[in-house]
């Protein structure tokens, strides 16, 4: 058997070791409280689960369009309505198996062999492997910490070739937190344009914003300029609803026409009483989102002035998604150089489970999910505290 020359170029998770410690350490009975989640700690609203239930019983059990069907597809379009006055058809939609699969299937649909494609570390785990998966080849561009890890046009700029073709954007950001104004957001959009580079905008965590900050979105960019952007959403994160794979891509008719041509190929429709039960959860009711949002503030402030009271930590305080990115380098040593054995020993010696940086670009940090209940959280972070302060 060989496998192809793709996929052995693909490197393994980063987070798989970190993962297998932890496993190992329950399978022994230690209790191990994991602040690595990537999912909102919140069932999915009761009146989802009970449209999935009715399309069931209905016998909505067959296969439906490859994009998904038109009244999901509608009410995608419809969402960027109703929240950031966008007019968009269902033509400019495709409902995919979650937003990684939206992810996967742009990249696809857009890159070449030997395409470069921008992606700003610290970036979320999976898009440098979608790219070479594309048989493109990702380019990394380093934020500072001190801009909390937002790429600036500088740092694009000094970034971009004649063969850069896509940016990934992605805000908030998994992993920092970090959220774009929407100003920053449309002076990065000018400048692609300008520069014939097609975004991809990952906007998972668009509802997930705390105030004073505001909502920010390319779709409005897309609105006027529909060949230069597309916009990947998802009902995971924003809706706690991660293992249902609703994905959405919000992106020019064409662009839609060659995506259906791959999922056609390849998945077909997303799972058809799904469909109906996100229906549902785009006509609302939204409480669950205000709900969370306010839970995720609350939360980010108490895991912020915890972390930033150890001595030496650079951390900035980010505005979205559910996750604080800590640059902790300086409690580094011979014993622990780097971000995964930093999080191994922390595991082991106090029970937490964390993501090193080196997954997202970063080795000087350690991502925290702050995706857990409040007093866990307090608990937890006391405890990776000692094991820091230790030496
Ligand atoms: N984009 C980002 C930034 C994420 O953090 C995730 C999930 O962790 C995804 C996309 C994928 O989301 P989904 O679960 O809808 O596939």
């Amino acid at each position: 058997m060989k496998i192809s020359e793709r996929l052995m170029r693909a490197k393994p998770s980063a987070t798989l070791a970190v993962n297998a410690k932890a496993q190992e350490l329950r399978a022994q009975g230690r209790e191990i409280v994991s602040l690595a989640v990537g999912e909102p700690d919140f069932p999915t609203p009761k009146h989802v689960c009970e449209a999935l239930k009715k399309a069931a019983d209905e016998g909505f059990t067959r296969y439906t369009p490859v994009p998904g069907m038109p009244a999901l597809r509608k009410a995608v379009a419809e969402y960027y309505g109703k929240f950031y006055g966008v007019k968009a058809e269902a033509e400019n939609t495709i409902i995919s198996n979650g937003g990684k699969h939206s992810l996967y299937n742009l990249c696809m649909a857009l890159v070449d062999p030997g395409d470069e494609v921008l992606i700003p570390a610290p970036y979320w785990v999976s898009y440098p492997p979608m790219v070479e998966l594309a048989d493109g080849k990702p380019v990394i561009v380093p934020t500072k910490a001190s801009n909390g890890f937002l790429a600036s046009v500088e740092d694009l700029e000094a970034s971009s070739t004649p063969k850069t073709k896509v940016l990934i954007l992605n805000t908030p950001s998994n992993p920092t937190g970090g959220h774009y104004p929407q100003a920053h957001l449309d002076e990065i959009a000018q400048w692609a344009k300008k520069r014939g580079i097609f975004i991809i905008c990952d906007e998972v965590y668009d509802r997930l914003v705390y105030e004073p900050a505001t909502f920010s979105t390319l779709s409005t960019f897309w609105e006027k300029n529909p060949e230069d952007v597309a916009v990947v959403g998802a009902l995971s994160k924003s809706f706690s609803m991660t293992g249902w794979r609703v994905g959405t891509t919000l992106a020019h008719a064409d662009l839609v026409k060659s995506i259906v041509k791959i999922q056609g190929q390849s998945t077909s429709n997303i799972n058809s009483m799904t469909q109906k039960a996100a229906i549902a959860a785009y006509e609302g009711p939204w409480d669950l989102v205000d709900t969370m949002r306010e839970a995720f503030q609350r939360r980010r402030d108490i895991a912020y002035d915890i972390i930033t009271s150890w001595p030496g930590v650079k951390c900035s305080k980010p505005d979205g998604a559910f996750y604080l990115f800590p640059v902790l380098n300086a409690f580094y040593d011979e014993e622990t150089p780097d971000s995964a054995s930093m999080c191994t020993k922390i595991l082991e010696e106090a029970g937490i489970a964390l993501v090193p940086g080196s997954a997202f670009g970063d080795d000087r940090c350690i991502r925290f999910s702050y995706a857990v209940d409040d007093e866990i959280l307090k608990s937890s972070l006391e405890k990776v505290g000692k094991v820091l302060m230790k030496k």
